[in-house]
């Protein structure tokens, strides 16, 4: 169900009961009690600030780290995906993006503008939210260490200024102040060449592609690397590529992805999480951490 918010300063959109299969690259999950697809900054602020004080936030950029439990998300969905995508340079090195701006946008625009340092951020079907609450990073780039501020958005609609030294940021995790959401970030880049840096972006993209699974539904990599080794090489040490659980299955292409072959529920693809978790303990005496958020209630 859709429908257009009547209060007169609200210009989102706001859907009901709306499935989030339809807003997660695994193309699963159960309902969002509500979404709200903002028109703007100012819109969210001023759809945050009407909220009630208790209601449970998620904020959603691609979906692309994230599992919904099939009993669905009580609560209320931001999703920015397709809003705030404002990007503009500052300055002759520095770059500015909304929170709800495609990854690989960001890549091109800033290799458009001869600006390098995230041609990693390409392959990265996220917003640039999602990447700065992920510390998300490929081939030894990491968003935070090009991250010189950020504004975030509080419960109440107020907007702030928070610098690196405000997070404690590790390993595809960022921990801040509760309650606050990335609204944008400024980027600080170096001056380089664009040919070069497009080239760049394309070799990277190639090299994806050879290595996972791209045109299958799925999160990315399921779990966190654990020190000195990674988690595909110990699922596929366990014997786990090509197993699955209903509708998903560990990948034959790359073990540490999960597929959604077509029919899986929310529930298939946990238990396969958790299938590859015991297994892999039991044989490498190694508990993998999922990097993949799981929100939601059980069916
Ligand atoms: C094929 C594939 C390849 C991938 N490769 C990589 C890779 O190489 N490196 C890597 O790091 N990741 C990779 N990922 C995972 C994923 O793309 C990244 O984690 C990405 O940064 C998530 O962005 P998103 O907008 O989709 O976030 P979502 O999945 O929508 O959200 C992820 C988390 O961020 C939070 N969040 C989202 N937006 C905001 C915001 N504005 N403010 C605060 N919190 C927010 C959400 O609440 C959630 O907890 C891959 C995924 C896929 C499907």
């Amino acid at each position: 169900m859709i429908a257009m918010l009547e209060t007169p300063p609200l210009r989102g959109e706001l859907r009901l009961a709306e499935p989030m299969g339809r807003h997660t690259s695994w193309r699963a999950g159960g309902p969002a009690g509500r979404l709200y697809r903002p028109a703007d900054a100012a819109d969210l602020a001023a759809f945050l600030a009407g909220l009630p004080e208790e209601e449970p936030l998620l904020w959603v950029g691609l979906g692309s780290n994230l599992l919904v439990r099939d009993g669905g998300f009580r609560g209320t969905v931001v999703l920015t995906q397709g809003r705030l995508t404002a990007m503009q340079c500052l300055g002759s090195v520095r770059l500015r993006a909304e929170a709800g701006a495609a990854c690989a946008k960001v890549a091109r625009f800033a290799a458009h503008q001869g600006l390098c340092g995230v041609e990693f951020l390409a392959g990265i079907p996220g917003t640039l939210g999602g990447a700065l609450a992920m510390n998300a990073g490929a081939f030894g780039g990491e968003t935070w260490q090009r991250v010189e501020a950020v504004e975030t958005l509080d419960r109440g609609g107020r907007v702030h200024l928070r610098l690196p030294g405000d997070f404690r940021i590790g390993y595809r995790e960022v921990r801040g102040t509760p309650d606050e959401w990335f609204l944008s970030a400024t980027l600080a880049l170096e001056p380089g060449d664009t040919q070069a840096a497009q080239a760049r972006i394309r070799s990277l993209l190639e090299r994806r592609a050879q290595t996972q699974p791209t045109s299958q539904a799925s999160c990315g990599s399921v779990f966190r690397n654990p020190t000195g080794d990674h988690a595909a090489r110990l699922i596929e040490a366990a014997g786990l590529k090509g197993s699955c659980i209903g509708g998903a299955c560990v990948s034959s292409k790359h073990a540490n992805f999960i597929v959604n072959t077509g029919t899986a529920s929310a529930a298939d693809i946990e238990r396969l999480i958790e299938r590859v978790r015991e297994t892999v303990e039991r044989v490498s005496g190694i508990r993998l951490c999922p990097e993949v958020h799981i929100v939601g209630e059980v069916d």
